[in-house]
């Protein structure tokens, strides 16, 4: 019999490339939805839209897992304030085989990451797309994530080699696009949004970062990067705008000393983002 005669998705998936047969399954856990954050370019504040997402679930009672894929730049335990902190390496079961207890932030939201595993946080990963891969991989499949309602996966940028795998490898079942207003409607952006649309991932939307600053002393919101509104651009790239986001210096400064879990409260555009990416997402 066929790997396909007792496929779940059977009929469903089209393409070789949905083929859930292919998709690894964790070893020490159950994920009810992956989620994955993705930009065309890095600096955009794809991270920092992975931590406020999973910050803002873990506030409404969700259990919350964040694996930091972003390989070359994790920033993900900066964001939580854990980067003094290393995950333990266990041996598994299975001979010559290792899991990963992933670190947790004071939420409780479970945070794998490169940058955890290495000896120190400033070490570069000097390695190259196979061998990234992999290690993805396996920090997906061997990490002890326990049951999760969410877990999000911080993308490596762009639509290169490792992002694609990584789409490819995990069952992501929606995908945040992050960009900041001069980049919303260029080349990169449309084509993260036709890798995740190739792939069949539902395209839950558009985060706009750095949107506007908004004054202190009147509240006037200036856009600083560009005329068009968030809506404008979302209409042109013809996908839900899930938030436009401000230039947030408390943010960063609450970022800066790892608190910014203590920070993201309710502020106006972050419950919307959160709010929206449910009402596109629809999970299990
Ligand atoms: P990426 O993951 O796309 O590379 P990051 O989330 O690491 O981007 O953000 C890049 C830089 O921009 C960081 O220093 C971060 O603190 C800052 N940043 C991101 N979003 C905002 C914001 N809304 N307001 C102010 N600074 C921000």
């Amino acid at each position: 019999m066929s790997q396909c005669d007792t496929c779940k998705s059977k009929g469903q998936c089209k393409t070789k490339e949905n083929c859930e047969n292919d998709k690894s399954l964790p070893k020490y856990g159950k994920i009810k939805n992956i989620i994955g954050v993705i930009s065309g370019k890095g600096g955009v504040g794809k991270s920092t839209v992975t931590g406020i997402l999973a910050t803002k679930l873990a506030k409404e009672g969700y259990k919350v897992g964040v694996l930091d894929a972003d390989i070359t730049g994790p920033s993900m335990p900066r964001f939580f304030g854990i980067n003094t902190k290393r995950a333990d390496i266990i041996p598994a079961e299975a001979e010559n085989q290792v899991k990963f207890e992933p670190v947790v932030t004071s939420l409780g939201i479970k945070v794998i990451s490169l940058n955890l595993l290495t000896e120190q946080e400033d070490e570069p990963v000097i390695w190259r797309g196979p061998i990234i891969t992999g290690v993805l991989n396996q920090m997906y499949v061997d990490t002890m994530w326990g049951e999760l309602d969410y877990l999000i996966i911080d993308m490596p940028p762009g639509t290169g080699d490792v992002a694609l795998t990584v789409m490819q490898s995990i069952p992501v079942s929606g995908m945040v696009v992050v960009s900041t207003p001069q980049n919303m409607v260029s080349m990169i952006v449309k084509k993260v949004i036709i890798m995740a649309q190739k792939l069949n991932i539902k395209l839950l939307g558009v985060v706009e970062n750095m949107a506007y600053v908004e004054c202190e002393k009147c509240g006037e919101k200036m856009r600083i990067f560009s005329k068009k509104s968030g809506k404008e651009h979302a209409q042109y790239l013809n996908v839900p705008l899930l938030a436009e986001m401000p230039v947030d210096l408390d943010l960063v400064e609450y970022m800066d000393k790892g608190k910014a879990e203590e920070y993201i409260n309710s502020n106006e555009s972050y419950d919307e983002l959160l709010k929206n990416m449910l009402n596109e997402y629809k999970g299990n």
